[in-house]
């Protein structure tokens, strides 16, 4: 038998297998069994979905994990089943201090809690350890198993060596990786690694793959999964003989989200697509460990219209909108961003909420069979109007609230040094201008929007940002003085306006917009030139609320007051 090309084939008999595992393992207390009854199956009623988020403690949660932990949340918490948070801190070079508490905290404010794992003091549950770093002994354990079993090696091949494999593969124009006549250390006897290990080389431990791909096209072996998103997937088995522990025994991901994923009797994976390429290795890994594969829902990838109008990945470093921080520190309510991230997530979101205006986001039964597989759109545009939508059901108290917390965090002078949250009641009034009514205003988007765009209810944060309309500026005094003298502040909308009228009609104004663009050379302007000038008198700008609402709530004085400053 030609055994550089054999995959599979193991030198050494079952004896030599056990024994090397014990050689490379000796102090491997626990048996697999031990840990099966240690974790056992969840005592959950059927149906129920056990989910996880595994991010690495880097500290830089973006919307992208946001947007998965939003689907396992969903999944486990619709289904009664568990939400757990495990940290994957196998590369401890990204280690940041206190990650655990920044993911936590992140996701607690967009409305996203687990049920169970890694918390900043302990963990919470019985199917620790949480953190990938403390599992040492469970990974190596099972290491041991695949070795005992003929499925597993230990493999010397230096860096330098792998290098010039990459090499002559890469000339060869094959597919890169050790496997097939590469994985020279496949067929080390038990005697040739011993005396490697006596030496004291390093090594790694390797899977020994099953798959063979020099066999021709139509003998490689395939397999079939149902992924909850994608539907039916038939990939070619692996034939990568991939490291599951580093030379410094640490488990690749690889090898740690398969064991940890079974023994915390995780049900549904969620991860993004770029974990598709590596699903054969996953799935060979669940085969030789004799565990069932949980339900993997790969994501799709968060993308944007880029600057030249093409759909591209989120970056980085381009997109402050990929950070969370972004979402914070511009003061996005919480509730706007589950809404529009739900809209992102599910292809039916937007036809139930038309149909549920008034339901509890919480209601609408998510589905993994409804997310998109082919990229999901992220557009900031659409999320203002759907935050616009979503704070129009926020009460003003409640939106005085959010606004008070997100200012005490990011914006502490506006609280200590303005008279912004000064009078409460006043500020509700402020922010409910318009609300009522069957066609009501959205101005509300988010807490910085909304603070610079009623700051010129509030003297201290008033200033006259535009200037008079040049048809009327010559007038401006004349207009708002005539305004002034002719003001009552007990005026119904009406009788205001018709004064107004007045007034444009004595200066030489169109009464009506229309008569002044059917002859524009009998008028100076027309009345919406004059009601432009008192608007930038009251509010500093031409944009605004209805005006005669703004002056009741201003009051007589202040309003009077605003107005004198120009006549
Ligand atoms: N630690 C992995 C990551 O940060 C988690 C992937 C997974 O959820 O399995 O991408």
């Amino acid at each position: 038998m030609n055994n550089e090309n054999t995959a599979g084939a193991c030198l050494q008999s079952p004896q030599d297998c056990q024994k090397l595992a014990e050689m490379l393992f000796p102090h491997v207390e626990k048996s697999p069994a031990d840990y099966e009854a240690l974790y056992p199956p969840r005592p959950l009623p059927e149906g129920a979905k056990v989910t996880r988020l595994g991010p690495s403690p880097t500290g830089f949660i973006h919307l992208g994990n946001l947007f998965g932990a939003f689907a396992d949340e969903r999944l486990a918490h619709q289904s009664g089943g568990v939400f757990l948070l495990r940290i994957e801190d196998t590369d401890d070079k990204r280690y940041v201090e206190g990650a655990t508490a920044i993911i936590i905290d992140s996701l607690r404010f967009f409305g996203i809690n687990f049920d169970e794992g890694a918390t900043p003091d302990g963990e919470k549950g019985a199917y620790g350890s949480y953190t990938q770093s403390q599992r040492g002994p469970v990974y190596q354990c099972f290491a041991k198993k695949l070795v005992a079993e003929g499925q597993a090696y230990p493999c010397f091949l230096t860096e330098a060596e792998i290098g010039e494999i990459r090499a002559e593969q890469e000339a060869a124009k094959l597919t890169p990786g050790i496997y097939g006549k590469w994985a020279r250390s496949r067929s080390l006897s038990l005697a040739e690694i011993s005396q490697k290990l006596a030496a004291g080389l390093p090594y790694v431990i390797r899977l020994r793959s099953d798959g063979d791909m020099s066999l021709p096209e139509e003998q490689i072996r395939r397999f079939e999964i149902e992924d909850a998103i994608r539907g039916k997937l038939s990939m070619p088995v692996n034939d990568q003989d991939t490291v599951l522990l580093k030379a410094n025994g640490i488990p690749t991901y690889h090898f740690a989200h398969v064991v940890d994923d079974h023994l915390m009797r995780t049900t549904h994976v969620v991860r993004g697509a770029e974990w598709l390429p590596s699903l054969p290795i996953h799935i060979e890994l669940f085969e030789k460990l004799g565990w069932q594969p949980p339900v993997y829902c790969h994501t799709a990838q968060l993308m944007k219209i880029g600057e030249d109008g093409n759909k591209r990945k989120l970056s980085k470093r381009k997109d402050p909108e990929l950070s969370l921080d972004y979402y914070r520190r511009l003061g996005y309510h919480p509730a706007a961003v589950r809404e529009y991230l739900l809209t992102i997530l599910n292809s039916n979101f937007e036809e139930w909420r038309l149909a549920n205006p008034e339901a509890d986001i919480d209601e609408f039964a998510f589905t993994t069979e409804k997310m998109s597989n082919s990229g999901a759109l992220f557009d900031l545009a659409k999320l203002n109007d759907v935050s616009k939508e979503v704070l129009l059901h926020i009460s003003a108290a409640d939106l005085a609230d959010f606004l008070l917390a997100w200012a005490k965090e990011f914006r502490p002078e506006l609280v200590s040094a303005t008279s912004f949250f000064a009078d409460r009641a006043y500020l509700e009034r402020v922010l409910d201008i318009g609300r009522a009514g069957s066609k009501p205003r959205k101005d509300h988007i988010y807490a910085q929007q909304m603070v610079e765009n009623i700051s010129y209810f509030f003297d201290d944060m008033f200033t006259v940002e535009e200037e008079m309309p040049a048809e009327a500026a010559a007038d401006a005094a004349e207009i708002i003085s005539r305004y002034l003298a002719s003001y009552d502040h007990a005026d119904d909308q009406e009788t205001w306006f018709g004064k107004i009228r007045q007034i444009a009609a004595d200066l030489g104004y169109a009464a009506k917009p229309k008569d002044y663009k059917k002859n524009p050379q009998d008028y100076k302007g027309h009345v919406g030139h004059v009601s432009t000038v008192i608007r930038i008198a009251l509010m500093g700008r031409s944009q605004s609320p209805d005006v005669w609402e703004i002056q009741q709530i201003l009051g007589e004085s202040r309003t009077r007051e605003r107005l004198s400053r120009f006549a």
